[in-house]
C-alpha cells in the first residue's frame, strides 16, 4: 500500500523537522526564518508493508488536488491515486491568524485531516491548549487530535501508525 500524505501549515509551524523525524533524513531544510523551503520538498518513508510519500507544503501554499494529480502523473505510478490524509501542523505555542487561513482552506478541500499540535516540549500548562483546540475542533471535523514534538520524537510513532492506517 502506496499512498501521498500532505504536510500542511503556516510558515514555522515545523513542518520541515516532521519530514525529517517521519523519513529519518535530512531531506528537508529547517530554520527559525520563514519559508526558507520555497519548493516542494518530499521524503519517502518505504517500510515492509507500505510506503508513505510525505509532501511538505511551501510556506502557506495548499496542495490542491490538481497540483498533487500533476505531481502524481510525473512520478508515473498508476498506484497512486490522491492524498490520503493532511497532517496539519499547528504550534500548541503560537496561534496567528495565518493557522486560521490554512484551516478555512483545509475546511473547505474536505480532506481527511489529522490535527498535530506541534512542539508540545515548550507548553508548560496543558491547559493552555485547550481554547485554541476548541475553536479548531468547531470549524472543522478532524481525524484525530494529537499532541507531538517534531523536534523530540514525541508522539510520532503515533503519527505514522495513523498514515499507516490511511494508507
Ligand atoms: P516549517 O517552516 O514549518 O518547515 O518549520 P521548521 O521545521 O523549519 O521549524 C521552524 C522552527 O521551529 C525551527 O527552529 C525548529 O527547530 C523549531 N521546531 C520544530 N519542531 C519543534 C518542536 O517540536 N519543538 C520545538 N521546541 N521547536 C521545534
Ligand atoms: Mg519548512
Amino acid at each position: 500500500r502506496c499512498g501521498f500524505i500532505a504536510i500542511v501549515g503556516r510558515p514555522n509551524v515545523g513542518k520541515s523537522t516532521l519530514l525529517n523525524r517521519l523519513v529519518g533524513q535530512k531531506l528537508s531544510i529547517t530554520s527559525r526564518k520563514p519559508q526558507t523551503t520555497r519548493h516542494r520538498i518530499m521524503g519517502v518513508d518505504t517500510r515492509d508493508n507500505y510506503q508513505a510519500v510525505y509532501v511538505d507544503t511551501p510556506g502557506l501554499h495548499i496542495e490542491e488536488k490538481r497540483a498533487i494529480n500533476r505531481l502524481m502523473n510525473r512520478a508515473a505510478n498508476s498506484s497512486l491515486t490522491d492524498v490520503e490524509l493532511v497532517l496539519f501542523l499547528v504550534d500548541g505555542t503560537h496561534w496567528t491568524k495565518d493557522d486560521e487561513m490554512v484551516l478555512n482552506k483545509l475546511a473547505r478541500s474536505g480532506l481527511p485531516t489529522v490535527l498535530l499540535v506541534n512542539k508540545v516540549d515548550n507548553v508548560k500548562e496543558k491547559t493552555e491548549l485547550f481554547p485554541h483546540l476548541q475553536t479548531l475542533s468547531e470549524k472543522m471535523a478532524f481525524v484525530d487530535v494529537i499532541p507531538v514534538s517534531a523536534k523530540h520524537g514525541t508522539n510520532i510513532d503515533v503519527v505514522e501508525q495513523k498514515v499507516r492506517d490511511a494508507l
